[in-house]
């Protein structure tokens, strides 16, 4: 485990590494009152790498995403994902984003929404490629259906897509299944493992899933609340390819006791979903 907020290695990462989020604050303020989100927040990882950000609600989880995208400006400090200010990320289409509400166009079909990017873009439609992600989020046949026609599962799958579809080398997932029921969702976490094995992207994942985190990923940043900090980063040293079986072995359950016992303190509950 690093403990990031004693960490040396603030500002020590080279340029091109994957997450760099430097003393990142953010405050709120509406009127008289203010919210301090985010206090001091340090991340640093390797390009590629699968960070899962986990706490509870109202941590500052999405705020660091949306800073990371450029949706939200910080109070004070500085991100960079490869190498890129989150405007550079954007103005050179890497990011690909998927958030809980899959945020389809209603009157698209399956392929248009995930040929949108595309076309807001400006880039040649590579028709091939589309084809090629419909398949690997196996939605083979479901080309022409409507999101309405769709259930919860099928409609994140085609957010997934649609945010791979113009390649990006960075994937931000704000509690993409967060809405689904635990199967679709146990299933779902595998195929995101299987999709960005065939397609590697330096990945950021906001859950709140204890065991969701420490399957997928390679580094948990345990978060506290008010104001949001980053508490710790727990190094996930499970071996790859996961399968679901690993969620039996002593070795995933004692991650899934550390991570409790960051977010809840010794002896605390540790429910799925907290
Ligand atoms: P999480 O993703 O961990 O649930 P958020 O990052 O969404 O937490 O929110 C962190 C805190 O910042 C919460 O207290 C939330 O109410 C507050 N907050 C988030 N966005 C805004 C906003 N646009 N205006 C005011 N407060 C906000």
């Amino acid at each position: 485990m690093t403990d990031v907020t004693e960490s040396g290695a603030r500002g020590e990462t080279a340029p091109g590494t994957g997450l760099q989020i430097s003393g990142l604050s953010k405050v709120f303020t509406s009127g008289k009152k203010t919210v301090t989100a985010l206090q001091d927040a340090n991340l640093h990882t390797d390009r590629g790498s699968f960070l899962a950000l986990l706490g509870p609600s109202g941590c500052g989880k999405s705020t660091i995403l949306r800073i990371l995208a450029g949706l939200e400006q910080p109070t004070s400090g500085s991100t960079r994902v490869d190498g890129r200010s989150p405007k550079d990320l954007r103005a050179y289409n890497e990011l690909g984003i998927a958030f809980q509400d899959s945020a389809l166009l209603p009157w698209r079909n399956v392929y248009q929404n995930i040929k949108l990017p595309f076309e807001v873009s400006g880039k040649p439609v590579d028709h091939d490629y589309i084809e090629e992600l419909v398949e690997l989020v196996g939605l083979k046949g479901f080309e022409k259906a409507k999101p309405a026609q769709l259930s919860g599962g099928m409609r994140q799958r085609v957010s997934i897509a649609r945010a791979l579809v113009l390649k990006p080398s960075v994937l931000l997932l704000d509690e993409p299944f967060g809405a689904l029921d635990d199967m679709t969702r146990q299933r779902l976490n595998l195929e995101l493992m299987r999709i960005l094995a065939a397609k590697p992207a330096t990945t950021l994942l906001v859950t709140h899933g204890i065991s969701e985190a420490i399957f997928l990923a390679d580094q948990v940043a345990v978060m506290s609340p008010r104001p949001g900090r980053v508490k710790e980063v727990m190094q996930i040293d499970l071996p790859r390819p996961r399968t679901p079986d690993i969620q039996r072995s002593p070795e995933f359950h004692a991650y899934v006791d550390q991570a409790s016992e960051l977010l809840f303190g010794a002896g605390g509950a540790a429910t799925e979903d907290e």
